[in-house]
C-alpha cells in the first residue's frame, strides 16, 4: 500500500512507461503481419514485375517479407500470371502444402478471370478464386510492383482486424472444400 500521494503519482508514471498491455489476438496478428512469407510462383509475364519487388528499387524485404521456395515455410501465394487446367492441380497441392493461416493474392488480369484467353481458350483457368480462397485481387495486366505493394499493405489490415478464430474458421470451411469430391 502506497500512502505517500506523490510516490503514488510516480509508481503511476512508472507503469504506463514501462508496461504494455495488449490481447492475445493483436499479439498474434502483429507477429504475423510483419513475417509474410510468400511462395516464389509466377506462371507467366506478371511474375517478372513481382520479381522487380526484390531487387533494391522496391525492397520488398522492409515488409518482413521474405520469398520461400518451398510451400513448407510459406504462408502467403501471389498467384502471378495466367492459370491454366493443366497447372490447376498443382497450384492446388501446393497451396493445401501451406501451413495455417495462409493468404492468397491474385495478381493480374490472366490469374483473376482468365484475361485475354477468357474468350476462346479452352485451356486457362477462368479464375483463380474457383481454385483457391482469394484474399486480395490485383487488377491489370501487368500490375505495377506498387500495386503489389498496395495489395500487400490492404492484405496487412485484413490480417491486423481478424482474431484468431475467425481465421481458423475460415480454414476450416476451406480443408472441408478441399476433402469433399467435386
Ligand atoms: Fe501477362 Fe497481362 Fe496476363 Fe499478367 S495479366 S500474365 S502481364 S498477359
Amino acid at each position: 500500500k502506497i500512502l505517500n500521494p506523490a510516490a503514488r503519482g510516480q509508481v503511476t508514471q512508472d507503469l504506463s512507461e514501462n508496461i504494455i498491455l495488449t490481447t492475445v489476438d493483436d499479439l498474434h496478428n502483429w507477429a504475423r503481419l510483419s513475417s509474410l512469407w510468400p511462395l516464389l510462383y509466377g506462371t507467366a509475364c506478371c511474375f517478372i514485375e513481382f520479381a522487380a519487388l526484390i531487387g533494391s528499387r522496391f525492397d520488398f524485404d522492409r515488409f518482413g517479407l521474405v520469398p520461400r521456395s518451398s510451400p513448407r515455410q510459406a504462408d502467403l501465394i501471389i498467384t502471378a500470371g495466367t492459370i491454366t487446367m493443366k497447372m490447376a492441380p498443382a497450384l492446388v497441392r501446393l497451396y493445401e502444402e501451406m501451413p495455417d493461416p495462409k493468404y492468397v493474392i491474385a495478381m493480374g488480369a490472366c490469374t483473376i478471370t482468365g484475361g485475354m484467353f477468357s474468350s476462346d481458350s479452352t485451356t486457362a483457368v477462368r479464375g483463380v478464386d474457383k481454385l483457391i480462397p482469394v484474399d486480395v485481387y490485383i487488377p491489370g495486366c501487368p500490375p505495377r510492383p506498387e500495386a503489389i505493394f498496395d495489395a500487400i499493405i490492404k492484405l496487412r489490415k485484413k490480417v491486423s482486424n481478424e482474431t484468431i478464430q475467425e481465421r481458423s474458421k475460415v480454414m476450416e470451411q476451406t480443408h472441408r472444400y478441399y476433402s469433399t469430391p467435386h
